[in-house]
C-alpha cells in the first residue's frame, strides 16, 4: 500500500534532494525525516504546507495520494460549488447519520448529544420513544445503564434480525436465504434513512443533491437501490449500471434525474487533517 512516508520519500528522490537536505529545510533531525520514510512516525501537521511546497506536491496528493480528491470521475459540466446546492450526506456504515448541507453549511444532522440518535445503525437503535426506556425497565428488570447498553451494543439491526449480524453483507445473504428478519432489518434501515431524506429535503426546501459515503454508503449498491426507490417523489432516477460499480467517486443518477446522487469513498484521515491544518495555520 502507498503510505504517507512511501510518497515522502518518492517525491524527495525524484525531486534529489538527500534525507538531511530535506531535514535542514525543515529544521528537523535527519532521524525524523528517516523515521517519517519508514512509516515510524509522522511529519507535525504544521510542517506540511512546507514539505508540499518542497516536493512540489499539494497538501492533498501528499496526504491522499490523489490529485484532485472527491472530484476525479465527476465530469465537469456537472460540477457545481456547494455554496450554490442543497446537499443530503448519508453517511451509512457501522454508525450512520444523515447530514443537510445548505449552501455549503451543516444545518442539521441526525445524530445527537450522543451518536444514538438517528436512524438506526448497526448495532445502535437510533430513534426511539423515549419511554421506552421506562417500559423496558420494568419489563426486563434492567437499570439506566444497562438499558443504554442495549440501545448501543444489540439493537439497530443487529438487534432487528434477531442478533444474526451488524454486517450488511451478512444481511444480505441471510436474507437472500429467506431469512425474514434479515430482510427486515434491511428495509428498517433503507426506510429510515429515506425518511431522513425526505425530511431533510423539506428542511431546505429542495435537494440538489444526495451523497452516499461510508462502508454501507459506499459498496452496498442493493441498499442504495433501496433507499432512491422510496424517493421516487423527488424525481430521482438511478443509473443501474453507475450503481453496480463501486471504489471510487461516481454518479448513480440518470442524466434525467431532478435530483443528483453520487457515491463519494469516505477520507475521514484527509478530513481531520484539513480541518486540523486549518486550525493549526
Ligand atoms: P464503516 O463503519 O464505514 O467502516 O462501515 C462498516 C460496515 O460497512 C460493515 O459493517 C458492513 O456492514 C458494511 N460494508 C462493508 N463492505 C461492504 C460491502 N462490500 N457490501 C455491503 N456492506 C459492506
Amino acid at each position: 500500500m502507498e503510505t504517507l512516508g512511501k510518497r515522502i520519500s518518492e517525491n524527495r528522490k525524484a525531486k534529489n534532494i538527500k534525507q538531511d537536505e530535506l531535514a535542514e529545510m525543515l529544521l528537523v533531525s535527519p532521524q525524523a525525516v528517516s523515521k517519517w520514510e519508514n512509516d515510524i512516525s509522522c511529519p507535525d501537521i504544521s510542517l506540511l504546507p512546507k514539505l508540499s511546497e518542497i516536493l512540489g506536491i499539494s497538501v492533498d496528493e501528499l496526504l491522499s495520494g490523489k490529485k484532485e480528491p472527491e472530484t476525479k470521475f465527476v465530469p465537469e459540466e456537472k460540477r457545481k460549488d456547494i455554496k450554490d446546492m442543497k446537499i443530503i450526506v448519508c453517511h451509512l456504515g457501522n454508525g450512520s447519520s444523515i447530514s443537510a448541507v445548505k449552501y455549503g453549511e451543516s444545518i442539521d444532522t441526525s445524530m445527537g448529544l450522543t451518536p444514538l440518535e438517528g436512524v438506526p445503525m448497526g448495532t445502535r437503535s437510533g430513534d426511539i420513544d423515549p419511554a421506552i426506556l421506562e417500559f423496558l425497565a420494568k419489563k426486563e428488570d434492567m437499570d439506566i445503564f444497562q438499558l443504554v447498553n442495549v440501545l448501543n451494543k444489540k439493537s439497530g439491526v443487529f438487534g432487528v434480525s434477531g442478533g444474526l449480524s451488524s454486517d450488511f453483507r451478512d444481511l444480505e445473504n441471510a436474507a437472500k436465504d429467506g431469512d425474514d428478519k434479515a430482510q427486515l432489518a434491511r428495509d428498517v434501515f433503507t426506510y429510515n434513512v429515506a425518511k431522513y431524506v425526505g425530511a431533510y429535503a423539506a428542511a431546505m426546501n429542495g435537494v440538489d443533491a444526495i451523497a452516499f459515503t461510508a462502508g454501507v454508503g459506499e459498496n452496498d449498491g442493493l441498499v442504495r437501490k433501496d433507499v432512491i426507490a422510496r424517493l421516487g417523489f423527488l424525481g430521482i432516477e438511478l443509473d443501474e449500471e453507475a450503481n453496480g460499480k463501486r471504489g471510487f467517486d461516481n454518479i448513480i443518477s440518470t442524466a434525467d434525474s431532478k435530483v443528483t446522487v453520487c457515491v463519494i469513498p469516505t477520507n475521514e484521515e484527509l478530513a481531520i487533517a484539513r480541518e486540523t491544518l486549518a486550525l493549526v495555520k
